[in-house]
């Protein structure tokens, strides 16, 4: 089976022997409060900053999710109110789980098909973390980084948070341009789930320190004292960021990732192209380059997905408002070039067949 599905998805393809190497080294069992798991740590810590590019004074954690980033956003970083802009159900989601914690969570719906404008709103005059999910997941959106550091440059002392979920180790993101950054992953990062990175900014860092909230396990104040001992706050997925070091050893700088990455979006809209398949979101100029999500009549979609499981292709289903009229196509880096071959084959054979069927 391969799979296109855009989480949890394809794993790098060295998983396996990473795997008995961390069985047969030991690693499964050492301690995490061991000098051994310490460095560790601090190795893939430093691999991460390298190969993301993440700004020297910018702080980086492990969490168990990007569902747990939410929770300890809401409870750590967000002081008063929190405004939300999301096109789609992830950014929606945040959204309802903040404002259970918060009952003072801000929700702005906007069109999918339009790029985010924050101006015609003005929050100068109100403090507040703004939030932001830089690739919709559900109808494959992006905010690109021109637009974050728009947003950034109107309003520089607010703190803002992005979910990078579907993006991060995909495409380059300019970490500079905002405060709080978090992904799990099982999407990009091509890792089986139950960790994720989050990227804090010496902003992020103050508030939270400030706001000093201590009630939970995961209280960011907690999660920053014990990452300065190159520790976690409790027994973490210690192979899960094994996995993560032997990963960062082995991917190419983001820079060529990300080159790889737009190549590939590129080639899949050729094809869509010239096989007259829509792409869900009319406005080329806000599509992620990681997400690919095919609109269709739900018998269509449903034919396509099963033909593919046929020839032993996943392709993902759609989400939310959009699963019966697409299916969605993962576009990250842990795909072998082959792999896509072997998709476009498919999918250019299921078109020929759907034109003689006509004819
Ligand atoms: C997958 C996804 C999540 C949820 O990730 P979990 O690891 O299940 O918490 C959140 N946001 C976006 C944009 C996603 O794609």
């Amino acid at each position: 089976m391969i799979s296109f599905y855009p989480g949890p998805s394809r794993v790098n393809e060295r998983i396996p022997r990473y795997i008995k190497d961390a069985y047969s080294q030991g690693i499964l069992s050492i301690n995490h409060r061991s000098e051994e798991f310490m460095g560790m740590y601090q190795r893939t810590v430093a691999l991460l900053r390298e190969k993301l590019e993440v700004p020297r004074d910018y702080s980086v954690f492990f969490t168990s999710s990007a569902t747990e980033c939410w929770e300890i956003i809401a409870q750590s970083v967000i002081d008063s109110t929190s405004y939300h802009f999301f096109n789609g159900a992830f950014g929606e989601k945040w959204f309802s789980y903040t404002n259970k914690l918060n009952a003072l969570a801000i929700g702005y719906r906007f069109d999918m098909n339009l790029k985010l404008k924050t101006g015609e709103l003005d929050l100068s005059a109100q403090p507040g973390v703004i939030c932001l999910t830089q690739n919709e997941t559900s109808n494959g959106t992006q905010i690109d980084n021109r637009q974050i550091e728009k947003l950034r440059q109107r309003y520089p002392d607010h703190l803002i948070a992005v979910d990078a979920t579907s993006s991060m180790a995909g495409v380059f993101l300019d970490f500079k341009n905002a405060d709080v950054w978090y992904a799990s992953v099982q999407k990009c990062f091509g890792m089986p789930a139950g960790l994720a990175v989050m990227i804090c900014s010496p902003q992020a860092i103050h508030k939270a320190l400030e706001v000093n909230e201590r009630d939970h396990y995961n209280s960011l104040p907690f999660i920053i004292e014990m990452t300065q001992k190159n520790q976690t706050t409790h027994t973490p997925n210690v192979m899960g960021i094994y996995l993560m070091m032997r990963i960062m050893e082995s991917v190419k700088p983001i820079a060529k990732v990300h080159q790889k990455t737009v190549e590939r979006f590129n080639g899949y809209r050729k094809l869509m192209d010239k096989l007259s398949l829509s792409h869900l979101v009319k406005n080329e100029d806000v599509r992620s380059h990681t997400v690919i999500p095919v609109v269709g009549e739900p018998t269509f979609i449903e034919n396509v997905k099963k033909a593919a499981r046929e020839q032993s292709i996943v392709l993902g289903n759609g989400y939310g408002e959009h699963k019966d009229t697409t299916f969605r196509i993962a576009n990250f880096p842990a795909i072998k070039n082959s792999e896509i071959q072997t998709l476009m084959g498919f999918l250019k054979e299921y078109h020929l067949q759907g034109a003689e069927a006509k004819s």
